[in-house]
């Protein structure tokens, strides 16, 4: 995410920091390179040369801070600079007073829109909300059925009277396929259901185009949406602004969503979407799985471009991937001074593997950005190999490890496809943890899991 743009940024800073006061000459250098580094993530000319501007007027104009450096001065000056154009502050999702609340996604075809269609659906149900998905996306081939596979995983209902017979003979009754009527009918049905959201999933084409626009807009008319939300793919790069501003003529969106974050190094196109539309960025999308997907902030979004780290959205991934009793449980545990076993580190490794990606993760910890090499050779698969060795423990030995003698190794060895070497290495892994666990039962708090180890 922003991979590039990042390592620019920073090595840009790392240049100033050996420097005690900033000359005029020094902060058009720092400059320069900046609207270089942004240029070349694809960030819009526009929006470049406003950030820059504001960059370089309120370094000479110094803000003196006794608290800060000169280069300490510049991060923070670009940090406030980037929070602004991505947006300022995180705008929440509008919800209507009376229920159903309608929120329809418009976008190209590709952009993420069926695919997001179930993130959201997933997440307003973590919120207790009770979503109906609308399949009103009747013009790409199986948009139908793939709402439908992403409404079962999300475990929502669909309401998609074109089911399997796109583009073909209509059985629903409705007129001709018609995507203003299955919306019209789809918020109806959610009425009748008492559903209080309905996500309302529509077509995109490969292009923007004047039929396009017409049929968004006249499902919009037709169901009057508390939110419309823009799906952008960040990897289109420059037309993402052309297209952002056909769509906000052409739909008049409430908000955006930048999908497939994961995929780009350099997604500045993203980074304009929201100064040049006046638009506020509501969620980012960051894989292809249900869960990669993050409510977006500006100012953690900044932190992360900076390599500042997001410690904010780690620790709400953190939260919703722990069992709270789970966490409570092991917190007890270690208040009272008892043993951190095997078992336990077990638990905390898949804890780890439900927070999705380690690398993603780790991503997000400062300072983390320099050790991206490193992070990309992270395999993943360790952890299924750790677990498979604790499984092959007899429940003594996962309870007391000391007891695991040479017979004991092979044989756990044996066991988990692993060799004796891997066991005693998993061994002096969880001996390490285990410390640290002590240490930090005694400093009090509780420490990430397996964070020790890596
Ligand atoms: P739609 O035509 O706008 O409905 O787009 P889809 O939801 O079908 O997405 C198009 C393709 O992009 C699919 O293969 C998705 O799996 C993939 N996709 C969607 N969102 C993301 C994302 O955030 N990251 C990645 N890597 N792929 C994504």
């Amino acid at each position: 995410m922003f991979a590039t743009l990042s390592d620019r940024l920073t090595s840009t800073f790392k240049n100033l920091r050996t420097k005690g006061k900033l000359s005029e000459a020094d902060i058009d250098a720092t400059v320069r390179e900046i609207r270089r580094a942004l240029l070349d993530a694809d960030v819009a000319v526009p929006v470049v040369r406003a950030f820059t501007g504001a960059v370089r007027e309120r370094a000479l104009s110094a803000e003196v801070s006794g608290a800060l450096n000169p280069a300490q001065q510049v991060v923070k000056i670009v940090n406030d600079e980037l929070v602004s154009i991505l947006g300022g502050q995180n705008r929440p999702l509008r919800l209507a007073k009376t229920p159903p609340s309608v929120i329809m996604l418009a976008g190209l075809q590709g952009a993420g829109k069926t695919t997001l269609a179930g993130k959201l659906a997933l997440h307003l149900r973590g919120q207790g909300h009770t979503p109906l998905l609308v399949a009103a996306d009747l013009q790409r081939p199986n948009a139908v059925t793939q709402l439908e596979v992403v409404g079962q995983r999300a475990g929502v209902p669909v309401f998609a009277p074109h089911r399997g017979n796109q583009g073909s003979e209509d059985l629903s009754g409705i007129a001709g396929g018609d995507p203003v009527a299955v919306a019209r009918e789809g918020l109806a049905t959610a009425r009748a259901r008492q559903h209080d959201v309905v996500i309302v999933d529509t077509a995109g084409r490969l292009g923007v185009d004047a039929d396009l626009m017409q049929q968004a807009a006249d499902i919009r008319d037709a169901v009057s949406p508390d939110e419309i939300l823009f799906v952008i793919d960040a990897m289109i790069g420059q037309d993402a602004v052309a297209t952002a501003q056909a769509f906000a003529e052409g739909v008049d969106f409430t908000g955006v969503v930048l999908s497939k974050l994961d995929g780009d190094a350099r997604g500045g196109a993203a980074l304009s979407v929201a100064s040049v539309t006046g638009r506020p960025i509501l969620f980012a999308s960051t894989g292809e799985k249900l869960t990669d997907f993050e409510v977006f902030h500006p100012d953690r979004m900044a932190s992360r471009i900076l390599d500042m780290g997001d410690v904010l959205t780690l620790i709400e991934q953190a939260e919703k991937a722990f069992d709270a009793d789970q966490a409570e449980a092991m917190a007890g545990k270690l208040a009272s001074g008892e043993d951190f076993t095997l078992e336990d580190f077990l638990q905390q490794m898949q804890a780890m593997k439900n927070m999705g990606s380690m690398k993603k993760m780790l991503g997000m910890l400062p300072g983390m950005g320099q050790m991206r090499e490193a992070l990309e050779n992270f395999d993943e698969r360790e952890v299924d190999r750790i677990e498979a060795i604790i499984r092959s423990m007899t429940p003594a030995e996962r309870r007391s490890p000391k007891m695991i003698n040479g017979s004991r190794r092979s044989r756990i060895a044996r066991g988990s496809g692993t060799t004796a070497t891997d066991v005693n290495q998993l061994l002096d892994r969880f001996e390490g943890a285990q410390k640290m666990m002590k240490q930090m039962a005694r400093g009090g708090g509780m420490p990430m899991p397996g964070m020790g180890n890596l």
